[in-house]
């Protein structure tokens, strides 16, 4: 069953059309990975699907409706998927631990004491128990970006959507954050993932989608389109 479903979809800023026409879908469990050249749409595509990014043309289907037009309605969705960015976003100001209690806290009116146990056994998950206590500022690139996946995973998401989360890390730190990635997609996470790591998407990818110059080129299992001439 597809959670997300783009249907047409076209993107335009101003004169500049980002988005051609893009139809593509991803079911229940599965990892899309969308790959291809910088600058042709995948991004906006991703932004598309938590309404980061209005639509033009065509139609979004979340979980088989619509993406609500309203503040409120949007604000729903948003909670139900979780976003990982290029350049982590964490709270420079709040501990790892309150990073990733805030939240649940606030948004999800979960007490302190469940929040923290919340928070405690994700961060054991992606390998920074040790961390709780510590800013951002004083983690690595990838400690940081586990983090910002373990507050993601925090709001209980039902799509996890990553863009290009290792772009900025330090190539030895790049592993370790594909590493959690995989262990999320081997759990059954459902993740849309724009990525330039091609031995990512070949291993773990259900289903790759090629991008160039705002349309997709090709869409299909991994190994039919890594392994083709
Ligand atoms: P259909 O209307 O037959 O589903 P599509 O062009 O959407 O036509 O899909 C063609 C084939 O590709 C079908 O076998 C479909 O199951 C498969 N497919 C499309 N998208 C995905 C996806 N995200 N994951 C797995 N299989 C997919
Ligand atoms: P990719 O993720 O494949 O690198 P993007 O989706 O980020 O590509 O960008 C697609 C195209 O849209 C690029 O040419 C980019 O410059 C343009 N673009 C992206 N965001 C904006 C924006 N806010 N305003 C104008 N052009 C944009």
């Amino acid at each position: 069953t597809p959670v997300v479903e783009y249907r047409s979809i076209r993107k335009q800023y101003g004169e500049f059309v980002a988005i051609g026409s893009v139809t593509a879908r991803v079911n229940k469990g599965e990892v899309v990975c969308l790959i291809g050249p910088s600058g042709s749409g995948k991004s906006t595509l991703l932004r598309t699907t938590n309404a980061l990014e209005q639509i033009q043309g065509g139609e979004l289907l979340f979980d088989g409706k619509p993406l609500p037009a309203s503040k409120a309605g949007i604000r729903q969705v948003r909670q139900r998927m979780g976003m990982v960015f290029q350049n982590f976003e964490l709270f420079p100001h709040k501990t790892v631990l309150e990073n990733i209690t805030v939240g649940p806290r606030t948004v999800l009116k979960v007490s302190e004491q469940e929040a923290r146990k919340r928070a405690v056994a994700l961060l054991d998950k992606v390998g920074l128990a040790d961390k709780a206590d510590k800013y951002p500022a004083n983690l690595s690139g990838g400690q940081q970006q586990r983090v910002a996946i373990a507050r993601a995973l925090a709001m209980e998401p039902e799509v996890m959507l990553f863009d290009e989360p290792t772009s900025a890390l330090d190539p030895e730190t790049i592993g370790e954050v594909l590493n959690v990635m995989k262990r999320l997609a081997e759990e059954g996470m459902t993740m849309i993932v724009v990525t330039h790591e091609m031995t990512f998407a070949r291993r773990v990818a259900d289903w790759v989608v090629v991008f160039d110059r705002g349309n997709i080129v090709e869409q299909g299992p991994a190994a039919q389109i890594f392994d083709n001439p």
